[in-house]
This record gives C-alpha cells, structure tokens and sequence, in this order.
C-alpha cells in the first residue's frame, strides 16, 4: 500500500463518487430535476421498462438545458427493459397465496385472468426452462413457488412462501438458467429511440456472456458508436465463472453490479461478495462500475435513510465503486431530492477515510502501452509529491482520465476533453471533474498548458502556488497519444 503524506489527504469539498438517479413521474415534477441536478446528479437513467419514447426524449432535453443553465456535466444512461419476464395479469389486479396451496403458470390463460389458482405468462418458453424440483421468485423473491410438474402448457407448483401477488410481477429462477435473449424485439426499438435521442450510454439487461454485449455492440452501429455500453450483471450464469465475468466486463465500458434481480438469482448471501469482486475487477480491468438497487429504499417514503442503508451506500463507496444509482427513490418516490442530498452526504463522508483514497492498484505489474503509463505516472507522482492539488488529463476519448481514476487518491482528476461527447462520457468515473476544454488549431504547447491551468484556476479546483500534474499528447488530436508528464506551478 503506498503511504499519503497527510497534506495530500485534504478532505477536498469535491464529491469523487458519482450519483445515477432513475427519471420517472416524481422528477417530471414542477422544478424537482432541476433540484436533482443542482443537489449533485451526474448522470441520469432512462429507465425503458416505464414510459415512452416521447417520455425519454423530453426528460433528456431537460436534462440537458437544466445542465447547460448550471454549467454542469450530466451524462444520460438508458436501460433497456431486457427479457424479464413476468407473469400476466389478475382479473382483481392482485391475489393473496397461501403457503402449501397449488398455483399454476397457464401458458395458454387469456392475459387478464388470472386467479388464485392460476396466471398467464408472456413468455411461453417458460416450461422448456423449468423442471419439476426448481424454485421460481416472483415479485423480487417475494412469493416463492416450488414447481412440481411441468406440461407443454402448464407449470404447476406449490406455494413455499405466500403473499400478495400483482398483476406483471417478475418471475426469476433460483440458481439462474432461463434460456430467454438478452436483446428483445422491444429492446431493439428502444436501442434505436436511445441513438436518437442521444444517450451516452446504453445499458444491456440480463447478458448471458459477453456475446450479448458484442450483439448490442453490433446493433449501436456507426450511428451510436460514442454510445458507451453498461452490462448490468443480474444473472446466475454472468458470475458463476470468473472467465465469464472477466469476458462481459471487458466487452463493456462500464458493469453495474444490478443487485435486485442479481440477488433473487444467487441467494442475497452471496451478493455482498459479488459487489466486492465485480467492482475489484471492472477497476483492475479498467473499466467503469455501478452500484445499483434499494440502496436507500426506504427514502421512498421516508426523508432520511435507515442506519443499514447508510452503511451499504459508504461500503460501496470504500469497495471503490464508480458510482451509486437511485431508482424508484427519484423515479416515483416522496423524497427523490432528500435521497441525492443524501447519497452526496454520505459518498463525501466515506471518502474521508483513509482506505479510500490509498492505493496499490497495479503496483507489481508490468504495464503495456505509452498512454497507461503517462496516466498511473502522474497518479504515482500526484499521490506523493507534496504540493500537487490537481491533476488535469487533455483527452480525446477521456481514456486517460478513466486510467487515472483507477488509482484510488484523494486528489481531483481533471478530465479536459476535446468535446461534449468524452466530457460526458467522464460524468461516470470516480475521481473525475469533466471540462470541455477544445485546443486551439494554433496554439502552441505553452499556450495551451497555461490555458488548462487558467481553466482549472478559474474553477476553484488550484490556487496560485499549487502544483498541478499535467498530461497530454504532443499531438493533440489522435487518441492513445498521451506521452508528456508535466509538473506545473500554478502563477
Ligand atoms: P432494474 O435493474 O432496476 O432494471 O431491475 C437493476 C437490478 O436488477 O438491480
Ligand atoms: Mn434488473
């Protein structure tokens, strides 16, 4: 572990861990993203199992007018809906099951019918991927079913933990396995409302492998190839082998450890260790990750968290994720601008401690490319000179910043990108300040490095007499070319 002088481990004002907050009926409010925005969201989700297209692309415009207006970077994520599947719906809307009772998922009942004996389900491959002995969850592992015996049509079970049931509840297998792609008709269509509408990033629901990553890949095209791609891991088989996790991590930009449906297919024992290795990992293989899902559910109602709510949002925080998410908490609850004030509260308390800002990231191990080296350098050089306050990345794509913020420091990482496009991409690395900061067609080296500390000064980030760890590329505009480190003195 590398030891920090203490003076480097001010506690900086600056938030390092971002927030993602879920879009939906509670943010369409009168005024409520624009306080979303200013309390410290950095990167919104179009949530595309709710709404519609027309729904998505206002909240984006928003965004970014709001953005704009308070000079702030927001990133735009959508999620698309995936294959999950659910049951039909009740003639009463909901049911009650009772424990020991039978209950039958009827491939072939008319989608409005179901009972307290019986449910539709669109998705009829179902009894190809059940057999008798499995366990289903339905509505988040609320109501578990044992199946008994499965027919060309029905899947009949007993109830093992009753409760109430609601029409369009999620059904997960215990153990993982159900066969369904991971790309829907419907995701396809979102795909391409999500190009149009301009997201930057694009999540995957449900992937098998990295196959599916590479297939949604395929489908951005040319037109959507800025889009970054976000795995979210939520099935059995995506962390049953390390080699398949590896594999869907580095076919994506960014992984988000998605603990609802994750938790329903492992067990919730094993999630803890799961969010550990998956967010050790996505760092160690330089790619970006999400902590998602009721990590302050009860805010939903409530405008202050539980103490266990506290806690898992600091863990996540000392685990080094990238970012925290918000769902229903800003999507559809009472108190979605208390819950971000909140999770910015608690991610700059938990980055006060010691363990969040030490690193030995990397520190046996050889390195490969130019670019990799100047960044882990300058976070080497950064985290130990004293006097350095900042450090700033010119980047092209915002790779070198990423490479940065690998590193665990208590410093601020300056991204300054060449367009909006990298500035946004930035919004989701931990660490990172984006600043849209373009070169002059002419200006030469000199000029440009005064103007990034000018830009940095005029921001608060340094003051004069600070020392700022500065990398670029001699030639500006092509990417993987940063191979200058320069320590600079702010005048
Ligand atoms: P969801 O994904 O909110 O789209 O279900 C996240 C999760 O499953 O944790
Ligand atoms: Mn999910």
């Amino acid at each position: 572990m590398t030891q920090i002088p203490a003076s480097q481990r001010t506690a900086n004002p600056l938030r390092r861990t971002k927030i993602v907050a879920t879009l939906g009926p509670a943010s369409d409010k009168p005024g409520v993203l624009d306080k979303l925005i200013s309390a410290g969201v950095d990167v919104v989700r179009l949530n595309f199992s709710h709404g519609t297209a027309d729904d998505h692309r206002r909240r984006l415009q928003q965004v970014r007018e709001i953005a704009d207006r308070q000079g702030r970077t927001v990133a735009a994520l959508g999620d698309l809906q995936g294959p999950k599947i659910r049951i039909a719906r009740f003639r009463e809307n909901q049911v009650i099951l009772r424990e020991g009772e039978s209950f039958v998922l009827d491939m072939a009942l008319d989608t409005n019918d179901g009972d307290e004996k019986r449910v539709g389900c669109d998705y009829k491959a179902l009894v190809e991927d059940v057999t008798a002995g499995d366990v289903l969850l339905l509505d988040d592992g609320r109501v578990v079913l044992n199946v008994e015996q499965v027919t060309s049509r029905h899947v009949l079970t007993t109830v093992a933990v009753g409760g109430r049931l609601s029409n369009n509840k999620g059904i997960n297998k215990q153990g993982g396995g159900l066969s369904a792609a991971a790309l829907t008709d419907k995701d396809r269509a979102d795909l391409k409302t999500a190009i149009d509408i301009g997201v930057d990033y694009l999540a995957v629901s449900f992937p098998r492998s990295a196959a599916d990553m590479q297939e949604a890949r395929e489908l951005l095209g040319e037109r959507g190839k800025h889009i970054g791609l976000v795995a979210k891991v939520e099935r059995a088989e995506a962390v049953a082998e390390d080699e398949i996790l590896d594999e869907i991590i580095l076919a994506s930009e960014a992984v988000m450890v998605a603990r609802g449906d994750l938790g329903v297919e492992i067990g919730d024992a094993a999630l803890i260790g799961v969010q550990k290795r998956m967010i050790k990992r996505a760092r160690q293989l330089n790619r970006a990750v999400i902590t998602a899902t009721q990590m302050l559910e009860t805010m939903i109602t409530a405008p202050l968290p539980t103490r266990a709510e506290v806690f898992d949002v600091a863990n996540a925080v000392l685990d080094g994720t990238d970012a925290v998410m918000l769902s229903a908490e800003t999507a559809a609850g009472d108190y979605p601008v208390e819950a971000v004030e909140a999770m910015h509260r608690l991610c700059l308390g938990a980055e006060r401690e010691r363990s969040a800002q030490e690193s030995g990231h990397r520190m046996h191990q050889g390195f490969t490319r130019i670019d990799e080296t100047i960044s882990l350098s300058a976070m080497y050089a950064a985290n130990h000179l004293e006097g350095v306050t900042a450090i700033a990345c010119m980047t092209q794509t915002g790779y070198t910043p990423l490479i940065a913020s690998r590193i665990r420091s208590g410093l601020p990482i300056v991204g300054l990108a060449h367009d909006p496009i990298a500035q946004r991409r930035m919004a989701l690395y931990r660490g990172v300040i984006s600043v849209l900061f373009v070169p002059g067609e002419k200006e030469g080296d000199r000029e440009l490095n005064q103007r990034a500390l000018d830009t940095l000064k005029a921001r608060d980030i340094v003051k004069q007499g600070d020392h700022v760890i500065l990398i670029r590329g001699d030639l500006m505009q092509s990417h993987g070319g940063t191979n200058t480190l320069k320590i600079l003195e702010v005048m």
